[in-house]
């Protein structure tokens, strides 16, 4: 199953992977810990990650980490 990498925090789209097992292989996580997995209606899977963008500006920034949407 595809799974899209999203950036939780401007909606990004960083890329597709092909197969669900190298994406958890990438966050170095099960899953089943994760609530950053959503599934939408169509039964797509995308991961919520963080882009270098906003990676970036959130360690010149680290308060807002309190706000997961900053950007809109
Ligand atoms: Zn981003």
């Amino acid at each position: 199953m595809a799974v899209t990498m999203k950036c939780r925090h401007c909606q990004q789209t960083m890329g597709t992977i092909d197969d669900e097992e190298r994406v958890y292989e990438l966050i170095g996580q099960q899953p089943l810990a994760l609530d950053i997995v959503q599934l939408n209606d169509d039964g797509e899977v995308f991961v919520q990650l963080v882009c270098e963008h906003c990676e970036e500006i959130l360690t010149q920034n680290p308060n807002l980490f309190e706000n997961d949407t900053f950007i809109h």
